[in-house]
C-alpha cells in the first residue's frame, strides 16, 4: 500500500484481507462488497519457499489495483495502472484471461529440504532453512494434534 500511495495511486480505503487455504485455489480474488472490498489471497503465497515480491506482493497489488475505482476488469484503467506499478517497481503485475486472477501452477514451490513429520497426525511440515524445529525437532510438538515430531528428511 505505501509502495502505491509514493506514486499517488489511489486504492479503496475500505478493504478487508482473507487468506485462502484451499489447496487449488487462485492465486488472489477481488470482491466488491457494499462500499468495499474483500481481496482473498492465497496461503501458499504465504509459503517461505516462494518468492515474496513476485509472488505475495505482486499478487495483493494485482487485486489493490481492482478497488481503483473503474478498475474491476482486466482493461483500460486497471491495465495502466499495472503498467506504471511495473515500471516504478519492477513488478510483473499482468492482466489474465479470466476474472480469477489465475490458478496456482504446477512446481510453483521448491521442493522442501527438510521435512518433518508428526507421528500421531501425520501431517508434514515443510522447511527450506534450518532452523531449532529442524535440528531438534524432539523439542516440539504437532500444533494440530499435540503428536511427537520427527525429521524424515
Ligand atoms: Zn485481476
Ligand atoms: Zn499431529
Amino acid at each position: 500500500m505505501s509502495e502505491l500511495d509514493a506514486i499517488k495511486i489511489k486504492y479503496s480505503p475500505n478493504i478487508s484481507f482473507v487468506i485462502n487455504s484451499r489447496a487449488k485455489a487462485r492465486l488472489g480474488l477481488c470482491k466488491k462488497t457494499g462500499n468495499g472490498y474483500v481481496i482473498e489471497i492465497a496461503e501458499i503465497l504465504l509459503d517461505e519457499r516462494t518468492d515474496e515480491k513476485h509472488g505475495l506482493k505482486n499478487t495483493i497489488i494485482h487485486e489493490l489495483l481492482h478497488t481503483c475505482r473503474g478498475c474491476m476488469k482486466h482493461t483500460g484503467k486497471w491495465a495502466e495502472l499495472a503498467a506504471k506499478v511495473n515500471a516504478a517497481y519492477g513488478y510483473s503485475i499482468k492482466r489474465t484471461s479470466k476474472r480469477d486472477d489465475g490458478t496456482i501452477p504446477p512446481g510453483f514451490l521448491a521442493p522442501a529440504k527438510y521435512i518433518i513429520k508428526c507421528r500421531g497426525c501425520q501431517a508434514e511440515i515443510t522447511r527450506i532453512k534450518r532452523s531449532p524445529l529442524v535440528d531438534y525437532p524432539q523439542n516440539y510438538r504437532c500444533a494440530k494434534c499435540g503428536g511427537k515430531l520427527e525429521r524424515i528428511k
